[in-house]
């Protein structure tokens, strides 16, 4: 497979693993990790086509790498014109940055037996990274803030996502488990990347 620019994406992965080596707090994490990760989307050169392409009926999440003590994941989003998410949460510390195009993302809180909205609708644009977390807000929806081009975001989130037993919420805030698995796509290989380091 062709592998382009694969070095940013190995960079990142080696700053991560480097940086939950030193810590478990979850404030540093986050303010540490959104500069990698800002770093890793400041330039759309690197990701593989395989690892780009929509599905014309729903957004697709290819997983770009798994720690091998899955302390963490990296995920590519991809979201056709319009796709959006149901209102889902995560469980584990999360970070959202956008690639390509842009995205729209809305907070929820559960209160009194119903979803109620947490602040604005607030959009994402390329360069740009947010967070999630059961202490910072776990619950949203994401949307493709475009109606007629693809939007792809990079996720890194603490854990081995696709495998997290988590939930989405309907009207009433009812949970429903769901695992979210990862799109069919043959695992990258990354070098210099300190595998159990
Ligand atoms: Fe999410």
């Amino acid at each position: 497979m062709n592998q382009p620019q694969l070095g940013r994406l190995e960079d990142f992965v080696a700053g991560v693993s480097r940086l939950l080596d030193r810590t478990d707090d979850e404030a540093e994490i986050l303010r540490e990790a959104s500069g990698l990760l800002g770093r890793l989307i400041a330039v759309d050169d690197w990701l593989p086509d395989d690892y780009a392409q929509p599905d014309p009926l729903r957004y697709r999440q290819y997983l770009l790498y798994r720690d091998p003590k899955a302390r963490f994941s990296v995920v590519s989003f991809v979201w056709g014109p319009g796709q959006a998410t149901p209102v889902h949460d995560h469980t584990v510390w999360g970070l959202v940055g956008v690639l390509r195009g842009a995205e729209l993302s809305q907070g929820y809180r559960v209160e009194g037996g119903a979803l109620r909205p947490l602040g604005p609708v607030h959009r994402l644009s390329a360069g740009e990274v947010e967070a999630v977390s059961p202490t910072v807000g776990d619950i949203h929806r994401v949307t493709n803030a475009l109606a007629d081009r693809v939007s792809i975001s990079i996720h890194l989130y603490g854990a081995d996502i696709g495998a997290v037993r988590r939930s989405t919420y309907d009207e009433a805030g009812t949970k429903k488990a769901f695992v979210s698995g990862y799109a069919d796509a043959p695992l990258l290989e990354l070098s210099r990347v300190g595998v159990g380091a």
